[in-house]
């Protein structure tokens, strides 16, 4: 399995120079099986740029943990779903109301795009419920985890190796002392022994205090929970917007001095992993 991180960014997109390190579009990781088969987890703006890379497949599986523009804003600029010669499968949460496709629909139509989701006849919606389901060589099991609205957390197996995707993700939120045991934390089977896993560290614990219940983590709170869970490799992901390239250098050398049960990568734009 090759891994590849096309977006690391959370909440808005920060370009610049200042973010050229790790990156300024938001989520989006391409996942390759050995056979080449690909699916992408998030549609953030850094799926533009992957476009190229899936050239020539005849069909690619889009992975929606949920609707928070940061994570579809990048969908109506992934050229595949305008070329008539690739199926384009996009999977993700409806609501209690409204199937994926309507929800969906409600970014991709006018006013706020030009182009309307229906028109596009290469493209099929699936609303997801949490369970387990192959996609080509993959096997994925879809959660729901903690987070504002219908998140899915995504842990992904093929060619012998696993993957836990979540990129939004707030497993402490209303824990006294987190983590508490693994059968009461959000995401833990998911993430329970995989061999990488890319999570939400978007805050210092200072700037979580202020921002508690946004849905998101802090370092200390994502090492704690990579070491309940057991992982080989935590890379940190969904980097708040106001963390420039200095920043999060200083605080990931701080975290990687600590000592770690498992390898620390922090996440940036353009990193490869191969399983
Ligand atoms: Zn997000
Ligand atoms: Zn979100």
């Amino acid at each position: 399995m090759r891994i590849t991180l096309w977006g690391t960014r959370g909440s808005l997109a920060a370009a610049g120079p200042d973010t050229v390190v790790y990156g300024g579009d938001t989520s989006s990781v391409e996942v390759r099986a050995t056979d080449g088969a690909a699916i992408v987890l998030d549609a953030g703006s850094g799926i533009r740029k992957l476009s190229a890379e899936l050239d020539g497949l005849p069909r690619i599986d889009i992975l929606l943990t949920h609707l928070h523009m940061d994570h579809i804003q990048g969908l109506g600029f992934f050229t595949p779903l305008f070329d008539d010669d690739v199926e384009v499968h996009v999977w993700g949460p409806a609501s209690a109301t409204q199937s994926l496709e309507e929800r969906l629909a409600r970014y991709l139509s006018p006013p706020l795009f030009p182009v309307r989701l229906r028109d596009l006849a290469n493209v099929a919606l699936h609303d997801l419920a949490p369970g387990h389901f192959t996609v080509g060589p993959f096997t994925v099991s879809a959660d729901f985890v903690c987070h504002p609205g219908l998140t899915f957390g995504y842990r992904i197996a093929a060619n012998g190796a696993t993957l836990a995707y979540l990129p939004d993700h707030e497993p402490a939120l209303g824990v006294p002392h987190f983590p508490d045991s693994p059968e009461w934390t959000s995401g833990f089977d998911l993430a329970e022994g995989v061999d990488v896993l890319i999570h939400d560290a978007q805050f210092t614990d200072d700037e979580y205090a202020q921002r508690r219940g946004w849905g998101h983590s802090t370092f200390s709170q994502v090492a704690a929970f990579a070491e309940m869970a057991g992982v080989g490799t935590l890379v940190t992901f969904h980097h708040d917007p106001s963390h420039d390239d200095a920043t999060l250098d200083a605080i990931t050398k701080r975290f990687a001095a600590r000592a770690n049960p498992f390898s620390f990568v922090p996440g940036k734009a353009g990193t490869t992993f191969e399983l």
